[in-house]
């Protein structure tokens, strides 16, 4: 009897002693959308990571008149600081692999819609045709970056995902455990949960973005980035025009998708794929991802179907789903 009620006692200082940290978390608003933040680890590595955001936020936006971004679009020409140099020359690469589907100067066609302040209208053909987009209007010579006339930049496609890498890299330097960084569409992890469980992301309905249609479940540091039509858009006359512009037409990419999901190590190329292959469409995405290499997707096709390629679909539950063969 006595025995029985020493290990009662002990019971629970065992499971006190076995149980995995709590994280620290917090959400901010930042980058036009609502972020999470979970850490395992310091406390002071949230403050680390919410400046980080913040100050990329200033940096980045092709809204705020204080930003370098906006500076160079009012200016035509910017000396920019090198990490923001390097992230433009990347965006610019990313455009030529991608054939132009992810393109950082379709911000003149953004703003024709009237997405940048909500003044939202159908452009006509000729306001579509004249818009000056594509990247061989970007010059750069050392840190200076110039401007063909009337090109502007957007780094809406790209600057959350490289948020992500920034803030992993920041977070494995300064020690963190693991953490799992949620910024509005773009879900980072860092390392495995100290309680040895999976992550598990859900992939937004398209239908009903508040629920998962489908949920991928997975060890360790992993970059997931979602681009969905159901993101952003307005209706006029009954028609709904969303956010993800094909930069052939300079209209509403219209590829047949409803939201693409790609999943790679680095956020910032899956944040540009996301863009790109939903431009793209199913079948040039699949085309793509079997030269390309490095990553991998979840379709949902605008009839409701989800096509995975065969790496994400063994991470795949909780839906029907079709695998795309290498
Ligand atoms: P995402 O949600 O990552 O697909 O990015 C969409 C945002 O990037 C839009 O709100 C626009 O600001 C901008 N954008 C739209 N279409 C493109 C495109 N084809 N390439 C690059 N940026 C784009
Ligand atoms: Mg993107």
């Amino acid at each position: 009897m006595k025995k029985i009620a020493f290990l009662l006692l002990l019971l629970p200082f065992l499971l006190s002693a076995c149980a995995a940290p709590a994280p620290s978390e917090c959400e901010i608003f930042a980058m036009d959308t609502l972020m999470s933040v979970k850490v395992w680890g310091d406390d002071a590595l949230l403050s680390l990571v919410t400046s980080e955001i913040n100050a990329l936020d200033s940096a980045l936006s092709a809204v705020d008149a204080d930003s370098a971004i906006y500076a160079l679009n009012e200016n035509g020409s910017a000396v920019l600081d090198a990490s923001l140099c390097d992230l433009l020359q990347q965006s610019v690469a990313l455009s030529e692999a991608t054939d132009g589907a992810f393109d950082p100067t379709v911000y003149p066609l953004v703003r024709l819609w009237g997405f940048p302040d909500g003044a939202y209208r159908v452009p006509d053909e000729t306001e579509l045709a004249n818009a000056v987009v594509g990247t061989e209007h970007i010059h750069f010579s050392d840190s200076t970056v110039s401007l063909d006339k009337g090109c502007a930049i957007d780094l809406g496609a790209i600057g959350k995902g490289y948020a992500a890498v920034r803030c992993r890299e920041l977070l494995a330097e300064n020690g963190a455990q693991a953490a799992l960084l949620s910024l509005g569409g773009n879900v980072q992890t860092l390392g495995s949960k100290p309680d040895g469980s999976d992550w598990v992301v859900g992939i937004a309905d398209p239908q009903s973005p508040s629920s998962a249609i489908a949920k991928l479940t997975f060890q360790g540091s992993l970059a997931l980035v979602t681009s969905g039509s159901y993101q952003r858009y307005f209706e006029l006359d009954g028609v709904r025009y969303h956010h993800i512009l094909d930069p052939a037409t300079g209209r509403p990419a219209e590829s047949g998708l409803s939201s693409v999901t790609i999943l790679a190590e680095d956020a910032a190329v899956a944040d540009a794929y996301s863009t790109a292959l939903f431009v793209m469409g199913l079948e040039k995405g699949a085309a793509f991802w079997r030269q390309t290499g490095g990553f991998e997707a979840v379709f949902v096709a605008t009839d409701g179907t989800i096509y995975a390629t065969q790496g994400a679909a063994e991470l795949l539950s909780g839906c029907k789903f079709e695998v795309i063969a290498p």
